[in-house]
């Protein structure tokens, strides 16, 4: 037995090659690397055994044998998450149970409007096997080509097209579920009304892996727009872009799925630092507006938005814009967007944080954590974007120039304190789409009314009495 899996029970490893043959785990730090590590690299664990079980029969026999041996689990899908919760903390005690094995889109109903997908499907396989049948699945964020069904589920994710669509939770009709002693939920129902008794599914949605491991889910899927119009304007302040969403929002409606701003400065870094991107427009603005809309008609669309953008114009709400003139062009308007954050990499360590308030406070959001930041840490650069249209900010900080990495990090919870604080202050949320994670959680305690703490601790220990699933995650 190595030194790492002497953390284990003895036999564990064993009985675990018993149930999932060799293919179903590893050892090997090697391999395990990856799945210890976040994202960003900003986060390592220990781990001394990756599960890979390969179907919803094999993770309800690990889970139960998990169980068993009272072994805590951290279930993994892509590993895109932002706040820690799919890494293994530092004990070296806890395994991780990854689900990039459960693959299979096990059908696609047209007519019905569903797909059902296991819950290690990438994001964009989903999305291209909808669009094959004819059909949109508008879930869609920077990290879909490599964040899974089951991730995005268990984090609520949100994304681009919350707008018109909402949130992950909105896209769900049906769930199976491994419960923590491994018994499997089979909730997989494709039905838009269903009231008999509680909406168990969307317990699990969102719970971050500490309820229940999802192994499969009913998407829904939706008309696939045929005409799509993305602007790119520049305005100048939070406020305008507020004054040209309510202007998009009274003549465009719902066919609006995304409204997103951008800081002139993240702007700049993306021309800087990302290959194949150009300037959309002359001149340096403060702050840019990215918005889609998009229906089931073939062409019209832009007649409707025409008007729209001119009194925006003549209102001194828009400084200068353009209209993506080809597919290709709107890809690039998007990677501006959508690669903020990796656009800021080669510059120095980011400190990420998202927040939501309510629309109509954003601007003072902008305005006291700027104040606070550029007052506490001299030097660093203040670069939020986000979903505007949804009343929710990433709230990005880069490292100030000739400060150690390692200290700009560790900068990190004293930041997040003081943006939480002022969310807070602002009627907001302390994590819009992101979720807890690990990275949240001392600020969940301490901010949540006890009330529903205790709710949510009562929750946890009835379906997870033993405490395996995800420690330390949420609650
Ligand atoms: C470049 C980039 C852009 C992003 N943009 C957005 C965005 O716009 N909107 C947004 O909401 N998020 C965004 N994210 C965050 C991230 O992509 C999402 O949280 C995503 O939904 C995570 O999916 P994943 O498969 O990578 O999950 P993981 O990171 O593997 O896991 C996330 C959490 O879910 C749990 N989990 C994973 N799979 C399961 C399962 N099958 N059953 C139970 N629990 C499970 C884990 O334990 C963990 O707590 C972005 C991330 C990156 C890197």
């Amino acid at each position: 037995m190595s030194e790492a899996t002497a953390n284990l029970p003895d036999g564990f490893v064993e009985e675990v090659e018993a149930r999932v043959g060799g293919r179903g785990f590893t050892t090997d730090p090697a391999e395990i690397e990856a799945h210890v590590t976040d994202f960003w690299r900003q986060i390592r664990g220990r781990s001394p055994l990756v599960l890979r079980p390969a179907t919803t029969a094999e993770v309800a026999a690990l889970m139960a044998l998990c169980h068993r041996h009272r072994v805590p689990v951290v279930p993994q899908g892509g590993n895109t998450g932002l706040v820690g919760g799919g890494v293994p903390d530092e004990s070296g005690r806890q395994v991780v149970l990854s689900l990039a094995r459960l693959t299979r889109i096990r059908s696609v109903d047209r007519e019905g409007e569903t797909l059902t997908a296991e819950a290690g499907c990438v994001l964009a396989d989903i999305q291209a096997a909808a669009r094959e049948a004819g059909r949109y699945f508008p879930l869609s964020l920077g990290a879909e080509g490599s964040c899974r069904i089951g991730g995005n589920l268990a984090t609520n994710a949100g994304g681009i097209n919350v707008l018109r669509y909402g949130m992950a939770r909105q896209l769900v009709l049906g769930l199976e579920v491994v419960l923590a002693d491994g018994r499997v939920w089979d909730g997989l129902r494709a039905l838009r009304k269903d009231n008999t008794g509680f909406d168990l599914k969307q317990l699990f949605i969102g719970s971050e892996g500490a309820l229940g491991v999802i192994t499969a889910a009913v998407l829904r899927l939706f008309p696939l727009p045929r005409e799509i119009q993305t602007v790119w304007l520049a305005v100048p302040s939070p406020e305008a872009a507020l004054a040209l969403f309510a202007r998009f929002r009274d003549a465009l409606g719902e066919l609006i799925s995304s409204f997103e701003l951008i800081s002139g400065g993240g702007v700049a870094i993306a021309l800087k630092n990302l290959e194949g991107v150009t300037a959309p427009l002359s001149g340096d603005h403060p702050w840019y507006v990215l918005a889609e809309v998009a229906w089931t008609f073939a062409d019209g669309l832009e007649v409707l938005l025409e008007p729209v953008l001119e009194g925006a114009i003549e209102a001194d709400l828009v400084l200068d814009g353009t209209l993506a003139q080809s597919e290709a062009q709107r890809q690039m308007l998007w990677a501006i967007r959508e690669r903020q954050s990796e656009a800021m990499a080669p510059e120095g360590m980011v400190v990420r944080n998202d927040v939501s308030v309510p629309l109509d406070r954003i601007p003072l959001l902008l305005a006291r954590a700027k104040e606070l930041f550029e007052r506490t840490i001299p030097g660093v650069r203040v670069l939020p974007f986000g979903h505007i249209g949804d009343g929710n900010l990433h709230y990005n900080l880069l490292q100030p120039p000739g400060m150690e990495r390692a200290a700009f990090l560790a900068m990190k919870y004293g930041i997040q304190e003081g943006l939480c604080d002022i969310v807070a202050e602002l009627g907001g949320s302390i994590s819009a789409e992101h979720g807890i994670g690990r990275l949240k959680q001392g600020e969940l305690a301490r901010r949540k009314d006890p009330l529903e703490l205790l709710l949510m601790r009562e929750i946890k220990q009835a379906l997870d009495p033993s405490g395996i699933l995800n420690p330390g995650v949420i609650v």
